[in-house]
């Protein structure tokens, strides 16, 4: 997919390399493009294929203006020697439930990383994918990486981009709300160009704010000058996004060779959802051929998707729950709004949506879009 644009507007066209760089659109939305599933991967290969060869495939559809090289590159310094498997996410299978007819369930294990979070998966990559664009793909020579955090994100962003060439990177988390271990990882590390600030609030308080600093007219015109430009680590750049279509195709390869399934069987994923990252690149997997019977949304106490995908009413204004899953705990779910672009096809409406849920913390989609 060679160009991308926002979700709030179809004007301003981009190539990837300038969508991973500038992070978020500059009317505030965040970047797609409509040319997702126009390529399909060859699903009948897959048992074939290592972690690297298909993330080799899947990178060069969703990044087509990066060349093989580059690609190839990013990989291997991602996932090389970094991970604890060979499979980088390798898949467990659970014990048998009883039953023959009983579906067979594994746990697919993204923790093998540096700082032990899934987020390394993507954050490993991305770092790599920003270092191969240059100021001519947006503005200045230097990016400084503003991130909120509800705890993993943090440091695994850190890690990612600690004394990376060019860029400086900072991390907003809220004070009291992240686990001890968290706020250790975070605050001891290394690295000259990194900074962690605790906000008082929540992840949306922090999350919001990272959005109205990548909104401020003023603040951009004034570090251009100085020669730096923003840009995100948050799941809102798509170059977090699209490291983790990998693993969905990973896993079905797995299970291709375990026996478990044949090719274009359909595979269900649960997936653990907070900012809508992780469920949202299975999604894409899905537009790019890969086999998926359902998608489900598991949410914790604060289950805002879960009331959304049942009633088709998005409703942010409600009791904030602290759980022992804070990667969870956020009530302004920012990917879904790529899901309601690509659903829609609409990015009128889709601006729509955001301006009612920043004016009143709501807002309901039309009972065709909630079927889709
Ligand atoms: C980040 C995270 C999530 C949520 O993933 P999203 O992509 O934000 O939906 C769930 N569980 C854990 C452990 C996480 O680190």
């Amino acid at each position: 997919m060679g160009t991308y644009h926002s979700t709030r507007g179809r004007t301003l066209s981009c190539s990837s390399k300038v969508a991973i760089r500038t992070g978020i659109a500059p009317d505030g939305g965040l970047f797609v493009s409509d040319e997702l599933g126009t390529q399909q991967v060859d699903i009948s290969s897959l048992a074939d294929k290592s972690y690297f060869e298909i993330a080799q495939d899947v990178l060069g559809m969703l990044l087509n203006d990066y060349t093989a090289e580059e690609i190839s590159a990013c990989v291997d310094e991602a996932y090389r020697g970094t991970f604890a498997s060979e499979e980088v996410t390798p898949l467990v299978k659970l014990d048998a439930a009883p039953g023959a007819d009983a579906p067979q369930t594994y746990v697919m294990e993204l923790f093998g990383g540096p700082t032990s979070a899934f987020k390394d998966v993507a954050l490993q990559m991305l770092p790599r994918l920003m270092a191969r664009t240059s100021a001519k793909d947006g503005g200045a020579e230097r990016i400084m990486i503003v991130t909120a955090t509800s705890g993993d994100t943090g440091k695994a962003a850190l890690a990612g981009f600690a004394d990376a060439p060019g860029t400086g990177i900072t991390v907003f988390y809220p004070e009291g709300k992240v686990s001890r271990v968290q706020n250790l990882q975070m605050s001891t590390q290394e690295g000259d160009n990194v900074a962690v600030c605790g906000i008082r609030g929540n992840f949306d308080d922090a999350q919001s704010a990272v959005k109205r600093i990548f909104a401020d007219k003023e603040l951009a015109e004034r570090l251009e000058a100085a020669g730096t430009v923003l840009s995100s680590a948050n799941s809102i750049n798509v170059g977090r996004l699209v490291p983790q279509v990998v693993y969905y195709f990973a896993a079905y390869a797995q299970l291709l060779r375990a026996g478990a399934i044949e090719a274009g069987d359909a595979v269900e994923f649960c997936v653990p959802t907070g900012n809508f990252g992780d469920i949202l690149a299975g999604y894409y997997a899905k537009q790019m051929g890969l086999p998926v019977g359902k998608l489900v949304c598991a949410s914790n106490e604060n289950n805002v998707l879960t009331d959304f995908l049942t009633t088709g009413t998005y409703t942010a204004k409600r009791e904030f729950f602290k759980t022992t899953s804070p990667s969870m705990d956020i009530l302004v779910s920012s990917n879904l709004e790529r899901l309601l672009y690509h659903v829609t096809g609409s990015d009128a409406e889709v601006a729509g949506f955001m301006q009612q849920l920043a004016a009143t913390g709501s807002y309901t989609v039309r009972p065709e879009t909630l079927a889709a």
